[in-house]
């Protein structure tokens, strides 16, 4: 008998299982398609690979800025679609080779529980002292009629197409859209996304989002917020989206419809109801302290719990829960989530928004520096954004918000700095290199007391 089964192979699920098998555990993982999971095969490293020939692109359109030229730049989607494929099989068969070597058992197939402790995977029962759920989760199709014509895609098929879409058209301005919006625009596409909600980007910082809006448009990306849509319809060759925007109708031919309207999580043929786990009204398995759900023994990780859906947090789930499971105090802090979108510029945040401080009613005070004053990022001909930093009448810091290249690797110092209620001294005592974007961070640190040296005295701004 097994010690641990996890079923599905995604950061979650591998994560954990390699986590166990450290711990000691006799581990089995159960996989219906590739190992990765979404993030490695349909999410994460895809887009990032398109996102590079996005920015390689762009580079080479402002050329100018550099006094070179190129002349005739084309670009190849197929060619693109084969370099990313590369990569993701590259990373597959590292992650294949990592279970191997931690002799985690990989069984191909789809499971299904039966009963605590057991499983059926292709006919056949499998046992275990306890079962791991990382099924992670799909796209959510809306209740938008016309979803199912022919050119109306998911995430999951426009990182299949091979043909570049004239036109494309995207429900939902949450990250996967604006992602997607950036990187389709920068290979050619004329891009038109329509957000429901008042503001794209969700939870994201007011002012960063705010911000991000104008850059967008500079990009030539067509954005309509608070915009309802209500049907797709095939009209000969085209495809038109119809929507109820704040002026009026909003109507938009397209050649490809994305949807990025949310995932839902992925149960389906679980047998869930069958054994009493208990999900919520969205469909997400509930779990207590220890990620264990209602049936004891049953565990569940990831996107298939719910909160932030992202990579990194899937890992760290998995790992808490195995440690957990061998009797270490481990937990995840869920105050110090860094998150990312790959956009043009770049945004990446971790802690509270300007927004959640004041409906905490905390007492904060804020520091900002526009990397258009960094020498770094003007090298490198990035100088749009900046970083902005929020902090408590302690002088805590609590929040890092970067709008600007490199944000996501940015954030990583912001992460241990907010992780650990580091304060606004530890990071000015903290010798920055020269020139560097971490720069702009150190300023906007230094700013939130007043005392950023590369920006003029808040008075005279
Ligand atoms: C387009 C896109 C871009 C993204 N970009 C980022 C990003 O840049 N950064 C980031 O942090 N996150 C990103 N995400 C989110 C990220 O991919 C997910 O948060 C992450 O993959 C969740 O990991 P998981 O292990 O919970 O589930 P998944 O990665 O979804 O893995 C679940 C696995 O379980 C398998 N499975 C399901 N049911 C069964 C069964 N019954 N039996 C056997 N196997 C089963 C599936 O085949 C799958 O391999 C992106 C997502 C998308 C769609």
């Amino acid at each position: 008998m097994k010690d641990l089964i996890v079923i599905g192979g995604g950061p979650g699920g591998y994560v954990a299982a390699i986590r166990a098998s450290q711990l000691g555990m006799d581990v089995a993982l159960v996989e219906k398609d590739a190992p990765g999971g979404t993030c490695l095969n349909r999410g994460c490293i895809p887009t990032k690979a398109y996102f590079q020939n996005a920015a390689v692109l762009r580079t080479l359109s402002g050329l100018s800025e550099f006094n070179a030229r190129a002349e005739n730049i084309a670009f190849d989607l197929p060619g693109a679609r084969e370099r990313k494929d590369w990569i993701v099989a590259k990373l597959v068969s590292g992650i294949r080779d990592l279970l191997k070597g931690y002799r985690v058992e990989v069984i191909a197939g789809e499971a299904s529980l039966v009963a605590p402790g057991r499983l059926l995977v292709g006919g056949e029962e499998i046992v275990a002292r306890r079962l791991l759920i990382a099924t992670g989760s799909e796209p959510a199709v809306p209740p938008i009629p016309g979803v199912d014509l022919p050119g109306v895609v998911t995430s999951d098929a426009l990182l299949e197409t091979d043909t570049l879409p004239e036109r494309l058209v995207i429900i939902g301005g949450g990250v996967i859209g604006i992602e997607f919006a950036c990187i389709f625009n920068a290979f050619g596409s004329r891009i038109t996304v329509l957000e429901a909600m008042p503001d794209i980007l969700g939870a994201m910082d007011g002012e960063i989002v705010r911000r991000m809006g104008v850059y967008l448009k500079k990009q030539g990306i067509e954005v309509h917020t608070g915009t309802v849509v209500e049907r797709i319809e095939r009209e000969g060759e085209d495809l038109r989206v119809t929507a109820r925007g704040k002026k009026g109708p909003v109507e938009r031919p397209a050649d490809l419809v994305l949807l990025a309207a949310g995932r839902k999580p992925f149960t389906r043929g679980l047998g869930l109801e069958q054994l009493g786990i208990a999900c919520d009204d969205r469909g997400f398995i509930k779990v207590d302290g220890n990620y264990e759900t209602g049936v004891p023994g049953i565990y569940a990780v990831g996107d298939v719990i719910g909160g932030p859906m992202l990579a990194h947090v899937a890992s760290e789930e998995g790992i808490v829960a195995v440690e957990r499971m061998a009797g270490l105090d481990h937990r995840v802090n869920y105050d110090a989530v860094p998150s990312c979108v790959f956009s043009f510029p770049e945004i990446a945040a971790v802690g509270l928004t300007q927004e959640e401080a004041q409906a905490r009613g905390i007492d904060f005070r804020v520091g900002k520096f526009p990397f258009a004053a960094n020498g770094k990022a003007l090298t490198m001909g990035e100088g749009d954004g900046m970083v902005k930093v929020i902090a408590d009448a302690d002088d805590t810091v609590i929040g890092v918000h970067i709008l600007g290249p490199h944000a996501g690797d940015l954030i990583q110092e912001a992460g241990v700095v907010v992780r650990n209620r580091l304060k606004v001294a530890d990071v000015i005592g903290t010798i920055h290199p020269h020139p560097t974007l971490g720069e702009a961070f150190l300023e906007a640190v230094m700013d939130v007391q007043g005392r950023s040296l590369h920006s003029l005295p808040k008075a005279r701004r």
